[in-house]
C-alpha cells in the first residue's frame, strides 16, 4: 500500500474537482492497468496505488476524512483499515479486468461488473446411512428403526440464533439482504456494485443475544431416530431416498436428503442370483439311484421335491415362486434345487457286501480293473 500522497498519485492539486480527478484516474489507469503493462511489476504497483488513490479521492466522505487526516485516516489498510468507514471491502485484492474497469465508466446504470455471490437459503448436506439386514428381512421386508446423528435446527432458539426473539435484529448496513450496493458516480452516470454485506457477513441478521444451546449457529447436532421402510426385494447395494431426512439448511433452506444404503448379509443356506435363490443339496447315491421325496427348506416356509430317481450329480431342479420377491412389479423368483451326490465315505462290512454284489449283478469290476478303459467306457454309456 502507497503512502504517496493520492493528490499526487493522480497528479492533481489539492482542490480538484471531481472531474479533474476522473479524467486523471481514466488516463493513468489505462496507461498503467496490468493487462496492458504484461509482467511489469512496477506498473502494477502504480496501478494499484492509482486504483487506491482513486477509490479514496472519488468518495466525498473518504476523500473529506483524507483531506482532514491523511493517511491517519486509516486508509493504508493495517489494522484499521476501511473498515473505519463502514467496511466497504473496496480494497484492492486483485484487479477487476480492464474490460470491468472502463465498463464502470461506459456501461452507465446497467453495469454491474465485479464479483458477486448470493448469499441466501441453502440447502443441508445429504446423508448416507449403510444398513446392515439379513436375506430373511431382504425378503420379507420390514420397517426398521435407525438412529443417525445430524444437524438439525435448534430447537431451542428455532434456529434463530437468538435466545430471545428480541435478540436477532436485522442488519441495518444491508437491510437483512446480505448484500450491500456501493455507488459511484462517473461521467457517464452512477454505477452500482453489489457485495456481501461486512457487517453480517452476509447473514442479513445481527445476533445481539446469542442462543447457548447452538452458540449463535442456529443448528445443533442430534442424535434423530428415522423408520425405514425395507422394500421386500431390496438388493444389496439398493438405495433408500429420504427426502428430508439429512443435515438441515441455512438460513431457511430445505434439509437435505438421507440415503439408506442397503448392505444385504451372505445367507448360510442361501445364495442369490438376482431374484432368483440358489440351495445345494446333499443327497446319497442309493437316494440318487432309487429317487426320494424331501423336504427343503425355502425362506417362506419349507416344500417337498421329489428327486426321480437316476438323479445325476449336479442336475438342478427349479422350485417357482420360492425365490426373491421382484423390487419392482409383482411376484417372485425361483428356488435353484442344486443336487449334490455324496459319496460314502465309511462303509460297514454288511454295507461293503451289498455293494460288492450290486457291482457283479452290474458286470462292474470292483478291487483290480482287469478291462481296457474304452471297453468300459462303452459299458458304463450304452455305446457301440
Ligand atoms: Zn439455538
Ligand atoms: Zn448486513
Amino acid at each position: 500500500m502507497s503512502n504517496r500522497d493520492y493528490y499526487e498519485v493522480l497528479g492533481l492539486e489539492r482542490g480538484a474537482s471531481n472531474e479533474e480527478i476522473k479524467k486523471a484516474y481514466r488516463r493513468l489507469a489505462k496507461q498503467f492497468h496490468p493487462d496492458f503493462n504484461k509482467d511489469d511489476a512496477a506498473a502494477e504497483k502504480k496501478f494499484t496505488e492509482i486504483k487506491e488513490a482513486y477509490d479514496v479521492l472519488s468518495d466525498p466522505q473518504k476523500r473529506d476524512q483524507y483531506d482532514r487526516f491523511g493517511h491517519q485516516a486509516g486508509f493504508n489498510g493495517g489494522s484499521g483499515g476501511f473498515d473505519g468507514f463502514g467496511g466497504t471491502g473496496f480494497r484492492s485484492t486483485g484487479f477487476g479486468g480492464i474490460d470491468e474497469i472502463f465498463e464502470q465508466f461506459f456501461g452507465g446504470m446497467g453495469g454491474m461488473g465485479g464479483r458477486r455471490r448470493q448469499p441466501g437459503p441453502e440447502q443441508g448436506d445429504h446423508l448416507r446411512y449403510d444398513l446392515d439386514i439379513t436375506l430373511e428381512e431382504a425378503y420379507n421386508g420390514k420397517e426398521k428403526v435407525i438412529t443417525i446423528p445430524r444437524t438439525e435446527t435448534c430447537p431451542d432458539c428455532d434456529g434463530k440464533k437468538a435466545k430471545s426473539g428480541a435478540g436477532v435484529e436485522t442488519c441495518s448496513s444491508c437491510g437483512g439482504s446480505g448484500q450491500q450496493q456501493y455507488a459511484r458516480s462517473t461521467p457517464f452516470g452512477r454505477f452500482v456494485s453489489m457485495q456481501v454485506c461486512g457487517t453480517c457477513r452476509g447473514e442479513g441478521v445481527i445476533v445481539k443475544d446469542p442462543c447457548p444451546t447452538c452458540s449463535a449457529q442456529g443448528r445443533v447436532v442430534q442424535e434423530r431416530k428415522i423408520e425405514i421402510k425395507i422394500p421386500p426385494g431390496v438388493e444389496d447395494g439398493s438405495r433408500l431416498r429420504v427426502s428430508g431426512g439429512g443435515e438441515a439448511g441455512m438460513r431457511g433452506g430445505p434439509s437435505g436428503d438421507l440415503y439408506v444404503v442397503f448392505r444385504v448379509r451372505q445367507h448360510k443356506l442361501f445364495q442369490r442370483k438376482g431374484s432368483d435363490l440358489i440351495l445345494e443339496v446333499p443327497i446319497s447315491i442309493s437316494q440318487a439311484a432309487l429317487g426320494v421325496e424331501m423336504e427343503i427348506p425355502t425362506l417362506k416356509d419349507s416344500t417337498t421335491l421329489r428327486i426321480p430317481e437316476g438323479t445325476q450329480h449336479g442336475a438342478t431342479f427349479r422350485l417357482k415362486g420360492y425365490g426373491m420377491p421382484h423390487l419392482r412389479g409383482s411376484g417372485k423368483g425361483d428356488l435353484r434345487v442344486k443336487i449334490n451326490v455324496k459319496v460314502p465315505r465309511r462303509l460297514s462290512s454288511r454295507q461293503k457286501e451289498l455293494l460288492e454284489e450290486f457291482a457283479h449283478l452290474s458286470g462292474e469290476t470292483v478291487g483290480v480293473e482287469n478291462r481296457g478303459f474304452f471297453d468300459r467306457m462303452k459299458d458304463a454309456f450304452g455305446g457301440g
